[in-house]
Formats: structure tokens, C-alpha cells, sequence
């Protein structure tokens, strides 16, 4: 079996004109899943990298296992107030709606070598968030990863400067 062929498509979800791609029925697969992280873990193998950060929540799901595959630490950015201890904080617009996103600021050392992970790039607003809050905290974004990028909202041009990799991509 595909990859693609494992990820649920819901149109109009959780919005009308949304084609909402579903990860959790690859998820739940173990094959696919653990055949996904060690696909990623390939794309990734020529950059050098010291921590990997994801936004809550999917980019927990593959940032994290990436990490322990990988061997480096894993750092979560999070919604706006779940962090416990001093953070720094911007705010995103999404494919549907707005945010605000978290980090620690202890979370990554100057001149660390940072991987951002997610499962989805679509218009690039959180991978832009992201970088941006990884980027304040003097860390150097080294590329960003996704399981998948919906090609047509062109996300990857909001960073001509990041190396940005994905498994599958859907129109
Ligand atoms: P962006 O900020 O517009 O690039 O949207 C990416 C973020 O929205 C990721 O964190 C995804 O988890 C989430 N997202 C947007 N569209 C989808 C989708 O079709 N399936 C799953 N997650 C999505």
C-alpha cells in the first residue's frame, strides 16, 4: 500500500471548501506510520541538525518520533498560554482562522541548528511562525519537513530561504 493511499480525505472540513486531509487512519497503522517517520528520516539525513521543534498538535505526532529517530531533542511550540514557564509569543493566520503561537525561551540555544517538523505545510503561516519564533530565540532554521504540502496554496514561497521537504503532495 501507498502512503497517500493511508490518508483519509473529508471534503469541507471543519469548513466549506476545505479538503481536510485526514493522518489519523495512517496514524493508527503502524507500518505506515513507522514507514512515514523512516521516509522522513531519509529526506533529512544531509542536514545537520541539533533539535527539532514542532507546533502543537500534529507537529508533535511526527516531530517527535523524527527526534528520537534522529537522536536530537525535541522542542513543542505551543497554542498561547500552555507553556508553564517564560515565553515568547507571535501571532499567525491559518488556511482557516488565527492564532497565536508559544515557545519557551530557554526552549533552543543560540546558534543551535533547528529542524521544524509538521504534518502538513498548506499556506505556510505556522511553518512562518515557527521559523520566526525559532529565529528570536537565535536558533538557525537548517529546513522544515512535513508529511505532506498541498502544492496549489504555494506555502514553500513564504520561505525561499528554508530548505522545505515533504513526503506527499496533493493539488
Ligand atoms: P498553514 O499554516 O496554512 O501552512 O497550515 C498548516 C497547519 O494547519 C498545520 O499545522 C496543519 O496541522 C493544519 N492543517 C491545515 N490544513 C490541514 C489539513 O488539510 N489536514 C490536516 N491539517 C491541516
Amino acid at each position: 500500500m501507498d502512503l497517500k493511499d493511508s490518508i483519509r480525505v473529508i471534503p469541507d472540513f471543519p469548513q466549506p471548501g476545505i479538503s481536510f486531509k485526514d493522518i489519523t487512519t495512517l496514524l493508527k497503522d503502524g507500518e505506515m506510520y513507522r514507514r512515514a517517520i523512516n521516509e522522513l528520516k531519509d529526506l533529512v539525513a544531509h542536514m545537520k541538525i541539533d533539535v527539532i521543534a514542532g507546533p502543537e498538535a500534529r507537529g508533535f505526532v511526527i516531530g517527535a518520533p523524527l527526534a528520537y529517530a534522529l537522536g536530537v531533542g525535541f522542542v513543542p511550540i505551543r497554542k498561547s498560554g500552555k507553556l508553564p514557564y517564560e515565553t515568547i509569543e507571535v501571532g499567525y493566520d491559518l488556511e482557516y482562522g488565527n492564532d497565536r503561537l508559544a515557545v519557551h525561551t530557554d526552549a533552543i540555544k543560540p546558534g543551535q541548528n533547528v529542524l521544524i517538523a509538521d504534518d502538513l505545510l498548506a499556506t505556510g503561516g505556522t511553518i512562518s511562525t515557527s521559523v520566526s519564533l525559532v529565529e528570536q530565540l537565535g536558533g538557525k532554521v537548517v529546513g522544515a519537513a512535513f508529511l505532506i504540502e498541498l502544492v496549489q496554496l504555494a506555502g514553500r514561497n513564504k520561505l525561499p530561504e528554508v530548505e522545505i521537504v515533504s513526503l506527499l503532495t496533493y493539488e
